[in-house]
């Protein structure tokens, strides 16, 4: 098992990969498939993240907001308050791990009754 925060240590170096958010996993599954078609936003943002030399950028991409502290993870969805898929369930019920494509998301997006759009888009990549 390898941990760290270097997703290109992790693609060329692990067959599966586990994302994890405030102490929680947030995606799971092979590693070609959560880094090409993320299906937990933040993920998703993670890999946004990651500066790409191809691209003549003013400014890098982050997530809004800060990690939560431990003690004070928020209601829901640990990820609602700097999710830009936030939508009214995040904010009441956590999710578990479900199906997502070809990994697990803990995220609603994924759960039957889904706001529409975000049904259909799938995958966030
Ligand atoms: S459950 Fe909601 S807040 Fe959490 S990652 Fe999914 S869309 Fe975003």
């Amino acid at each position: 098992m390898l941990i760290t925060h270097d997703m290109g240590v992790i693609a060329e170096t692990c067959d599966r990969v586990a994302v994890m958010y405030a102490g929680r996993i947030a995606e799971i599954g092979p590693v070609h498939q959560v880094i090409n078609q993320p299906a937990h936003p933040y993920t998703a943002g993670l890999m946004a993240a990651i500066p790409d030399m191809a691209v003549d950028r003013e400014q890098l991409y982050q997530i809004d907001g800060a990690m939560p502290r431990l003690n004070a993870i928020p209601r829901g969805c640990a990820f609602n308050p700097r999710c830009p898929r936030v939508f009214e369930r995040c904010r009441i019920e956590r999710p578990e791990l479900m199906d997502a494509g070809a990994t697990q998301a803990a995220c609603w997006l994924h759960a039957a009754g889904a706001p529409a759009a975000a049904a259909a888009q799938g995958a966030l990549a």
